[in-house]
Order: C-alpha cells, then structure tokens, then sequence
C-alpha cells in the first residue's frame, strides 16, 4: 500500500453550505497537516479567492475546486471539478445557471415543511445561510437541529428533505454534459463524487459511467466519508475496469457535523490507481 497521503481534495465553506469560512478552513486545514487541499463548494467559485490566499499564508498547498449538481435518471449525482480556473466563462455562466431557481426551490421548501408544522422555516434556515446565492438542504437541516427538533441533520434527511420525504422539492439541475464540459473548459478534472451515495440501479451506473467516459470525464471519489470499507473496495474496482483515475476528500462541512475532519481520511488508495492528484504533486 501507498504511504498514507493527507490529500483531501473535497470540503465546503460559508461559500456554500459548510460552517468556516474559506480562511478559517484553510486554517483549519493547515492544522491538520493537510499536504493537498481543495475547496469544493456546491454550484459556486465565489469562495475561491479567499481561500487561495489563506493558502498562500499559511503554506498550504491548494487546488481550485467546485462540486456541480446534476441530475441524471432523477436522482441528483455531484461531479467535483479539480485545477479549475475559476475565471473560465463557461464555467461560471454554467454554475450561475445552475445556482438559477435555489432561491425559489428554497422557499418552496420552507411552505412545505412549515406545512408540516415548523415554524418560521424560512427565516430560520436564512439565519444559517452565508451566500443568499447558495440556499441549500443543509441550512434547513441545521435551523431544523438548531431549534430543537431533530437531534442530527441526518434524521431531519430521513424524515423531511431527502428525496420522496414531505419536505423535498424536486429540481432540474445540469446535465451530466454540461458539468463535465465547463470543468473541462476551465481546464479542470472531473470527479464523480461520493458514488456511494446515490439511488441509482446497475442499468443506471453503468450508462452513467458509459456517458461519463464517453465524455472524458477523469476520475471517481473512492475514499469519501460517505463510502464504508465495502463501497471504497466496490469504487476501487470501477476505477479499474473504466480506466479511471481516483480521488479522495472528507467532504468537511463543519466541525460538530462532519464525521471527518479535514486531511483526516480512514482509507488509503490501493498503489495501481492513479492518483487524480499525481499532478499537482
Ligand atoms: P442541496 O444541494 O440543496 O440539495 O443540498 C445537499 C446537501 O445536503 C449536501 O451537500 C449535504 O451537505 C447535505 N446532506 C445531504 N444528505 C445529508 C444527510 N443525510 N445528513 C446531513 N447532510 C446531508
Ligand atoms: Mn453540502
Ligand atoms: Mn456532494
Ligand atoms: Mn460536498
């Protein structure tokens, strides 16, 4: 086995729907020893630059990132893109489209769990929100936890905002095409994030990966807080069979949430795969 590497090449600030802002991660980051670190915020670079100069301060060496919503057989799939230049106007006229109708979908969310009996929903979950750009389900779940209703954002996940619950509202986000093509024309590498995740049959994963291919897309999430030994084992050998590159991050949103901490991944990348992150190295 490779010498563990404390590469963690996915995580969210106040950009998005993590709790530390982007200077306060890359602190964060340079405590925990992180030798490669990534922001990965949802739909949105607008944390990049802060956090490329905290990198710069605390000499942590740092890679552009951004983690894209796509929907794909009515499930909502992550591609991460890695190495982005977050300038590239296809890029962020692709995300502004994107991050188009969160708002909207947000407040929609609020009347449906307000139906459901919470009180004050909207205002509650704005409490939490950083960027009035980037509603997301996680802002709802933590008012939710916040006010004394759920005892975990995961229960309020399982009972109200996960897909098929009553507090879940349905959304068209970009294609697979799109996301892998504006990561591409900003120069970046596109990554399946935390495939361990998703609600998808054999039929479904293997034309997902066929597409995702076919595209050029470059590398999947293996290592990720929401893969058990088993499911790392089980994208371990996708990478193989599909000649992909792997990738590996925490998924960091905030210090009492997240069950990694930054740079603090349980696994280690068998020594055949390729790294995604062999290039910046
Ligand atoms: P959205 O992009 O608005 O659909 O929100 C998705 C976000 O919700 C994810 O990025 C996670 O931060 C969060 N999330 C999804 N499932 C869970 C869960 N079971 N527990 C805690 N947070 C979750
Ligand atoms: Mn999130
Ligand atoms: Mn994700
Ligand atoms: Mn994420």
């Amino acid at each position: 086995m490779r010498k563990a590497q404390r590469v963690d090449l996915h995580s969210h600030s106040t950009a998005s729907d993590g709790v530390l802002t982007p200077s306060e991660l890359v602190k964060r980051a340079a405590q925990n020893r992180v030798a490669l670190f990534a922001l990965t915020d949802h739909d949105t670079v607008a944390g990049l630059a802060e956090a490329r100069e905290a990198a710069g301060q605390f000499g942590v060496p740092f890679v552009a990132g951004v983690e894209i919503s796509v929907s794909f057989a009515g499930e909502t799939i992550h591609v991460v893109g890695l190495g982005i230049d977050e300038t590239a106007p296809a890029l962020t006229a692709g995300l502004k489209q994107v991050r188009r109708g969160r708002t909207a979908r947000a407040r929609k969310m609020a009347a449906a769990l307000e139906a459901c009996g919470f009180a004050d929903v909207w205002e509650g979950a704005l409490r939490f929100v950083r960027n009035p750009d980037l509603i997301s389900r996680a802002h709802f779940a933590r008012y939710l936890v916040h006010a004394g209703h759920f005892s975990s954002m995961n229960a309020v996940f399982a009972h109200y905002l996960a897909k098929g619950k009553p507090g879940y509202v349905d959304h068209q986000w970009a294609t697979l095409q799109e996301a892998v093509s504006w990561i591409h024309a900003a120069g970046g590498v596109a990554v399946v994030a935390h495939p361990g995740r998703y609600r998808l049959s054999e039929r479904e994963w293997n034309a997902l990966l066929a597409e995702f291919v076919d595209l050029g897309g470059d590398a999947i999430e293996v290592i990720t807080s929401a893969h058990d030994p088993n499911a790392t084992n089980h994208w371990v050998h996708i990478c193989r069979r599909y000649g992909l590159a792997a990738s590996q991050g925490s998924d960091f949103h905030a210090p009492e949430e997240s069950p990694w901490d930054l740079g603090a991944l349980g696994h280690t990348l068998p020594d055949d795969l390729v790294p995604v992150w062999q290039r910046w190295q």
